[in-house]
């Protein structure tokens, strides 16, 4: 059903759908500063949530500042497997198989080199030209560091790209960009095939949609915890590898927390049993800690349900684009298809970085803005509102219908 578009009705259908919403109260789990501010990049950075908010500075004040150094024997030592274990619920990996470490971009050069090793006399590494381009400069030093070629082929030919000279294939679950799906099982199943390896890149789809990353038999992935995880800025990424590979693989980062008995201070490395051999340094228990909550919340939610939403609220910005913003020359550069479509949806115009600058500096809403022409509409089930959503493109066709945005340099800042 279309929603009405003349602005009042809309609005008031809007409310009408938020009044409806099963997930309306897990708003109320997060800092909200200013309730007219529209955030729509819970995608590049999720919002606090209270309880994280208060274990931070539980963890500041009494742990740190009473327990001091008994503070690893209390818990934070176990932290990394902990966290793992709960984020392996939400990907379908087993307690084991998850560790929370390091960045994702760190993680990724872990697996990667660890792939790399496990798989010797094949010469290529495959990825694909939608994959964040931070991965693709990590997997060519892979490739350079260890004599390979990195092959970068369109997302629709992974799966036929790859023959038995491939190492390792690398690609994003969920495009940065488009937001759309990647078909994890069949480049998965041809990887295993010709005997490759593959490494996913979760960033974009853990917390947001349901993965089965066992199902898929996937061997190795790795993933962001500050998007739709809420882990805050920079926190701690997460990395998985397959029970069967565990023994097999080695980190490139022979760190003494990877180190199968960290305390007996031996000059010999031996790799840790499991997963451990993964980690490398002393964990940051700071960031660890504000990881838990916002992970706790996706969990109670339950992954299914904020997908339902997720998808209900993404067709309606896909709808409301078509009615009030492809007449405007904005092109829709997501998937149409829900079922091919993350949880975020971009638009494109050639103007996209003005119109972005106008949004934020006079509207009060703060979507994204992806080099050349995207602007990314981030939903977040958890706490966003079809009320926003609706907002949100209204405002958009008024930068764009008054000219407001040309006011903007088109000059892209540092940080978007
Ligand atoms: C956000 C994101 C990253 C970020 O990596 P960092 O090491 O945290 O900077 C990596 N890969 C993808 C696909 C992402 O979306």
């Amino acid at each position: 059903m279309n929603p009405p578009f003349d602005t009042e009705s809309l609005v008031a259908h809007a409310r009408g759908l938020d009044a409806a919403d099963p997930l309306r109260s897990f708003r109320d789990a997060f800092v909200v500063d200013d309730p007219e501010l529209i955030y729509l990049d819970g995608n590049s950075l999720g919002r606090l949530p209270i309880r994280t908010d208060e274990r931070v500075r539980q963890v500041v004040s009494e742990e740190w500042g009473t327990r001091l150094v008994n503070g690893w024997g209390d818990g934070w030592i176990d932290l990394p497997r902990r966290l793992g274990g709960k984020i392996a619920g939400l990907i379908g990996a087993l307690p084991e198989e998850v560790i929370v470490c390091d960045s994702t971009s760190v993680n990724l050069y872990k697996l990667a080199m660890a792939a790399l090793d496990g798989r010797p006399g094949r010469s290529k590494v495959l990825t694909d030209a939608s994959n964040f381009p931070s991965d693709v400069y990590i997997l060519a030093g892979c490739a350079a560091q260890t004599g390979r070629e990195l092959i970068v082929v369109e997302p629709d030919e992974l799966a036929s790209s790859l023959d038995r000279d491939t190492a390792l294939v690398s690609a994003s679950h969920v495009a940065f960009k488009s937001g759309a799906i990647a078909d994890m099982v069949s480049v998965t199943d041809a990887a295993h095939t010709v005997g490759a390896l593959t490494l996913w890149d979760l960033s974009h789809s853990v917390g947001a949609l349901p993965i089965n990353l066992n199902a898929a038999s996937v061997d190795l992935a790795i993933g962001c915890t500050y998007k739709y995880l809420n882990g805050g800025p920079g926190s701690p990424a997460f990395l998985f590898v397959r029970k069967e590979l565990q023994d097999e693989l080695v980190s490139p980062i022979r760190g003494w927390f990877g180190q199968a008995d960290a305390f007996a201070f031996g000059l010999e490395y031996t790799p840790a049993p499991g997963l451990d051999r993964f980690l490398a340094g002393t964990p940051p228990i700071l960031s660890m800690a504000a990881i838990e909550a916002g992970v706790d919340l996706v969990i109670e939610v339950g992954i299914d349900r904020l997908r339902a939403k997720s998808v209900a609220q993404t067709e309606f910005l896909v709808r409301l684009w078509q009615a009030l913003l492809e007449p405007l020359q904005v092109s829709l550069n997501s998937p149409v298809d829900p079922g091919r479509r993350g949880s975020h949806v971009s638009i494109g115009h050639p103007n996209a970085f003005q119109i972005d600058q106008a949004l934020i500096h006079e509207k009060n809403v703060i979507p994204d803005f992806r080099c050349p022409d995207s602007i990314r509409f981030g939903v977040t089930p958890l706490y966003t509102t079809f009320e926003q959503l609706a907002k949100a493109i209204l405002r958009t066709r008024s930068v764009i219908e008054d000219g407001s945005y040309r006011r903007y340099s088109p000059e892209p800042s540092r940080v978007t």
